[in-house]
């Protein structure tokens, strides 16, 4: 398969022949649909967080399980069965040790030990290798710009039949239809998209919300009509007016 790889600050990307990756017990491979690109990715590209390199970023996936590790549990196997479509997330906890048994996965020890402090999974052992020396290649969360990813089961999510691969929570939870009024709470890179997706479905009040002035200063250009910075002022009384807010 095909990864883009990152090995060293502000230099572009390489896009590398890898062997396909092998999940190990309770992990899926999955064939990457799309993945977005956050700035976490960029703060990694630019040097700006320690990573180890080499390295496959990206990790707002979504995909189709193509494979369940040996001996994973049937239950996982059967939440995710072969050619389910899924979404991926940022945390990938291991379902098990101490914060995740809580509820406080967003906190998992494994995580951050093996994953962000390694680059790997949590066996220690990273699931990417190129193909032309075996060389190994690390990855952030489940390195997914690439065309396939191992990901453990607990970061995944089934992706509804309604919502495609992409753009679909706009498109399809949203429902947005020309003329519609939609404000954007918090315009950082999600809601940045957002806002040009709204814009582009014909949405004709656009209120970006967030309370950094940069924010809604960009928020102007990529479309907003509105804007509202909720602590300190109110920069538009239109929105207040239309919404009674
Ligand atoms: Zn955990």
């Amino acid at each position: 398969m095909r990864g883009a790889v990152y090995r060293e600050p502000k230099q572009p990307l390489t896009i590398e022949e890898f062997h396909t990756p092998r999940p190990k017990v309770n992990e899926i491979l999955i064939k990457t649909k799309a993945c977005g690109v956050c700035h976490s990715d960029l703060h990694v590209m630019k040097g700006e967080i320690p990573f180890s390199s080499p390295c496959v970023n990206g990790h707002e996936i979504t995909g189709e399980v193509v494979e369940h590790g040996p001996l994973t549990d049937d239950k996982i196997i059967q939440r995710f069965p072969i050619g389910s479509r899924v979404v991926g997330a940022f945390i990938m906890p291991c379902g098990t040790r101490s914060y995740c048994a809580k509820g406080h996965d967003d906190l998992c020890e494994d995580f951050f030990a093996y994953n962000r402090a390694k680059g790997t999974l949590y066996d220690g052992e990273t699931r990417l290798f190129l193909r032309h020396d075996d060389s190994p290649v690390y990855m952030y969360s489940m390195g997914g710009m690439a065309e396939y990813c191992v990901t453990p089961a607990h970061g995944l999510a089934p992706l509804p039949e309604s919502l495609p691969y992409t753009y679909g929570a706009m498109a399809h939870a949203a429902e947005i239809r020309p003329g519609d009024s939609i404000a954007v709470i918090g315009i950082g890179g999600v809601g940045s998209r957002c806002l040009q997706i709204a814009r582009t479905f014909g949405a004709s009040d656009l209120i970006a919300v967030d309370v950094q002035d940069d924010k809604l200063e960009k928020a102007k250009t990529l479309g907003a009509t509105s804007w509202l910075e909720p602590r300190l002022s109110l920069k538009e009384p239109i929105a207040i007016k239309k919404f009674n807010c």
